[in-house]
């Protein structure tokens, strides 16, 4: 009964793991999320926004207080010019915005570039919009390979996918890669769909770039990001795409009739939380990044090889040798006998790559990593 499109994909892995951590009561290390609060600011904000009165519909494309906003931010932090009334979309977190994305773009047979490992969701947004993806492997230290790149783009290839900061492995794209990506996309006429969710959570000096930012890509980017992951509240669904006129006309034709519009007292919150000092982006990082060494330390004392990543909040490890099992086997064992919560790789991967490797998130209180290292130190394999 059931359509050939959603027989394309299966449920979410990450979710799944949530759901397995909680039933073994297990630390879940899973899915990434903060297990720690919000800042005060932002949820008086949001209670304010809702006894002010904030509870019908948004304009359907998005407060205009917020995209004003936004509109600044993507001007100061992301060097990208934007008209708030024409060129902003907000969304039901960037989920919605990468598959509103596809679906405006995207005609049946179009051919999708994406870097391999990815983030799990890429591949039902090629399915649900008919996209075909072309997986592009980073080479073993995260780069691009170039010859891979070009061999990737043909006459049909609509789109490509570049989420930088990168969500498994930690990659930051540079200034040279953007380069090679701009020439492709400029020589085959391609659109670059972004993800820029994690754009603050950068490490080791690395600094953000927007493809959007760059002359030749102006016109053909829709930079996507959004709330959950600057400000910790990834239960809210704010998120936001940002392309010229006619591109956006065609993400906010779908996301109408997807959602209607985003959570309204929430967007009015969104407006506080843009306007945070600059030290608040700062502290962000740096307490990722003494996060980061915690649960790096607890992994490669329990016999992981991983290497640390240049932003994002996760780890992707490879399963220690002589464990005899593949990542699928080894996150239920760890899950259930260790009680900790991992992703199995092969979410990351459309190659076999995935299945040596878990991905681990350190989005989590310093009390939450230390219990999960004491009990990783009992892994016996
Ligand atoms: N982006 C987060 C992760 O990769 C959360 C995924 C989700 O559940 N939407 O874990």
């Amino acid at each position: 009964m059931l359509s050939r499109r959603v027989g394309h994909f299966v449920e979410s892995v990450i979710r799944d793991m949530t759901r397995l951590s909680l039933k073994h009561g297990a630390i879940n290390l899973a899915q990434g999320f903060p297990d720690f609060p919000a800042p005060e600011e932002i949820k008086q904000a949001g209670a304010a926004a809702i006894m002010d009165d904030h509870n019908q519909y948004s304009i359907t494309w998005g407060a205009k207080e917020l995209r004003d906003e936004l509109s600044r931010k993507a001007l100061e932090y992301n060097k990208i010019e934007s008209d708030p009334d024409n060129e902003i979309t907000i969304t039901c977190g960037s989920t919605e915005a990468m598959m509103a994305s596809m679906l405006s773009i995207i005609n049946e047979g179009d051919e999708v570039v994406v870097f391999e490992p990815f983030y799990e969701n890429y591949g039902p947004d090629a399915a649900v919009s008919g996209a075909v993806p072309r997986f592009v492997p980073l080479d073993d230290e995260l780069n691009i390979d170039e010859d891979a790149l070009v061999s990737a783009f043909n006459k049909k290839t609509k789109a490509l996918i570049l989420n930088t900061p990168n969500n498994p492995a930690g990659k930051v794209f540079t200034n040279d890669e953007m380069k090679l990506i701009t020439d492709m996309c400029v020589e085959h006429d391609v659109i670059a769909v972004t993800d820029e969710i994690y754009e603050y959570i950068l490490y080791n000096g690395k600094k953000h770039i927007s493809i959007g930012s760059l002359d030749e890509m102006r016109d053909r980017t829709i930079t996507i990001s959004g709330f959950s992951k600057t400000y910790s509240v990834t239960g809210w669904r704010i998120g936001y795409a940002i392309a010229e006129k006619n591109l956006t006309s065609g993400v906010r034709k779908v996301h109408d009739f997807l959602t209607v519009g985003a959570p309204a007292p929430l967007q009015h919150a969104c407006v506080r939380a843009l306007q945070m000092p600059d030290s608040y982006y700062s502290d962000l990082a740096r307490m990722y990044g003494r996060k980061r060494k915690l649960l790096y330390k607890a992994l490669a004392g329990a016999g992981f090889k991983c290497r640390m990543p240049d932003g994002a909040y996760y780890i992707m490890a490879d399963i220690p040798d002589g464990t005899g099992m593949d990542d699928m086997e080894f996150a239920k064992y760890l899950v259930s006998k260790v009680g900790v919560a991992s992703v199995p790789g092969r979410s990351f991967y459309n190659s076999g790559a995935g299945m040596r490797k878990l991905r681990f998130t350190f989005s989590k209180k310093d009390e939450t990593l230390l219990e999960a290292a004491s009990r990783l130190e009992n892994l016996n394999v």
